[in-house]
């Protein structure tokens, strides 16, 4: 596991001010309002409105592929920076959409902490439950948001427990609301020991903020009718007595979750949690890399990639890279070493997304996200170095759950597929397998969705059509061992055999006892459903 935060050296203080982090959360709780506060506090008004557009365009299938299609939406708000207090905060953009699983859990590779938002009335759903799961793997430092507490909402010790009990996690209030629904006023503040009064007429006010000497300061009685504060009182010190007290260390450790109330769309609660980011969240943290891990105060400056997009002018093949900084402090120009190819490359046009809209970086340090416009030298998994051989490790890939052949529409064009495909293999938007036996193509992707996507991409970006049609293989799993066993058994498997985009050897199949046979018939091969990206 990572030493997050134990005995770690001071950091040099433009480091130590970064906080990069994910949003997380189920359809409908709140993520694009909440990322659009942010970007308002972070004084990026502008970025509001692409953000809006993006969520709404979420929301229908022939929309999403507008917006897949509008490259540049989608590309500026992958990752977001602006300036908060002392802070620089680096928000990277989670795929809001299921079938995009994967990609959240690379861009979960690539950050620090994640905010967890959840609906008051609904509690945690079935994405919330999934997206903290990946969290959980990677022991992420979790920050709760409990969204739209002016409607009518759950019990804030049933909210709690549930978070507790389904995600098995500690839950320390930050804040305890005052109210909810019509009634709502606003929250006390734990940890600042201060009243937030939501101002219901001016969506964008923000709270007026009344500093208290604790929870019997008579001030109270001036903003809070005698039931509710009473109420309050009583419930603020039930808590105090059933849950755990906030402890920076355990929120670093991933074992310990504060949770703030509050409503995004009435800009209430907002400040406070990102002051929570600040001040409690992790600064950037060391990565795991072979052969050695990777200190974000290192000198030397190392990144890796973590997402690759298509540019926004689809009539140009230029992609983006997003890259990650480790450690060390970038400007612009550097040459670094491309690991994988052991080839330099100057990095001369990077961009970072700042504010209101994409800027040439002139530099960046460890936390940062940039992002790098290349030709397709840069995969997902690469890393970048001042020369040394290190390789980030831990960046999955996940076997696909749908195959389908994937065929040109017209023939005389499909030398072009090959070409598409493995663009598209490349971003990570889909897995890409020749058999060895036959000729054509077989496409993986996670969720069904993709291949819409896909096909309506390749006939946008190569004037290609093409079509999807059902495949008789069902799975696919990468194959390791020693070479003799491995040879042997790509022998006695032609008809089940392909290479994925890297030349790995896979296995298709369709039937889940196939893969039990293999494990008996060639104890010395491996099959595997991840692969890490190297
Ligand atoms: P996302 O799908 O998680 O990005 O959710 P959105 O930010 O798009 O919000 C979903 C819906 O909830 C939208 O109609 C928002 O206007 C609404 N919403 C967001 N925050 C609040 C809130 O604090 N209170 C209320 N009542 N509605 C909210």
């Amino acid at each position: 596991m990572l030493d997050r935060a134990h005995n770690r050296p001071a950091l040099p203080p433009e480091i130590a001010r970064r906080r990069t982090f994910a949003i997380i959360s189920h359809p409908d709780a709140g993520k694009t309002t909440l990322t659009e506060k942010f970007l308002l506090y972070g004084g990026a008004i502008q970025m509001a409105g692409q953000v809006r557009a993006k969520g709404e365009a979420r929301r229908t299938r022939s929309d999403f592929m507008q917006m897949e299609k509008d490259r540049g939406i989608s590309v500026s708000a992958s990752a977001m920076s602006f300036d908060f207090e002392t802070f620089r905060f680096n928000l990277v953009d989670t795929p809001g959409h299921s079938d995009f699983s994967e990609d959240t859990y690379r861009t979960l590779t690539a950050v620090d902490a994640a905010i967890m938002v959840i609906d008051g009335a609904k509690g945690v759903e079935s994405q919330t439950q999934k997206l903290f799961e990946v969290c959980r793997l990677r022991d992420l430092p979790i920050l709760t948001f409990c969204n739209k507490m002016d409607r009518e909402a759950r019990d804030t010790f049933e909210i709690i427990d549930e978070i507790q009990e389904n995600l098995a996690i500690d839950v320390t209030p930050a804040s305890w609301p005052i109210g909810q629904g019509r009634d709502f006023l606003g929250c006390y503040d734990i940890l600042r020991d201060r009243l937030e009064l939501m101002d219901r007429a001016d969506r964008n006010k923000v709270a007026e903020t009344v500093r208290l000497d604790g929870l019997d300061d008579p001030k109270m009685a001036d903003h809070i009718p005698p039931a509710m504060l009473a109420q309050l009182r009583e419930e603020v010190e039930m808590a105090r007595e059933l849950m755990p007290a906030f402890d920076r260390q355990a929120l670093l450790d991933g074992t310990l979750t504060p949770i703030w109330f509050g409503s995004a769309i009435n800009s209430f609660g907002v400040r406070e949690l990102m002051d929570g980011i600040g001040r409690y969240g992790p600064e950037p943290q060391p990565q795991k890399a072979e052969p050695r891990q990777i200190a974000p105060e290192e000198e030397k400056v190392t990144g890796f990639v973590f997402k690759v997009q298509a540019n926004m002018d689809p009539k140009h093949r230029d992609r983006v890279a997003f890259v990650r900084m480790a450690s060390g402090h970038f400007k612009r120009g550097m040459k670094l070493t491309h690991v994988r190819s052991k080839k330099p490359m100057a990095i001369s046009n990077p961009v970072l997304f700042l504010a209101s809209d994409r800027e040439l970086a002139e530099e960046a340090w460890a936390g940062d996200i940039m992002g790098i416009p290349n030709h397709g030298q840069l995969r997902i998994g690469d890393t970048l170095t001042e020369g040394e051989a290190l390789r980030v490790a831990g960046i999955p890939s996940f076997a696909p759950e749908l195959l389908q052949n994937c065929r040109a529409g017209d023939p005389m064009k499909a030398k072009h597929l090959d070409k598409a495909l493995m663009q598209f293999a490349e971003e990570g938007a889909a897995k890409v397998f020749r058999p060895m036996l036959g000729s054509g193509f077989i496409v993986g992707v996670v969720g069904a969705l993709q291949f819409e996507v896909l096909a309506s991409r390749i006939e946008l970006e190569y004037g290609l059509p093409v079509r999807f049609e059902p495949s008789q293989f069902t799975s696919a799993r990468w194959v390791s061992g020693p070479a003799d066993a491995t040879d042997r058994f790509v022998q006695a498997n032609k008809g089940h055999i392909a290479r994925d985009n890297d030349d790995d050897i896979v296995y298709l199949t369709r039937l889940q006892w196939d893969i039990d046979r293999v494990a008996r018939d060639h104890p010395d091969v491996r099959l595997t459903a991840t692969k890490e990206m190297m």
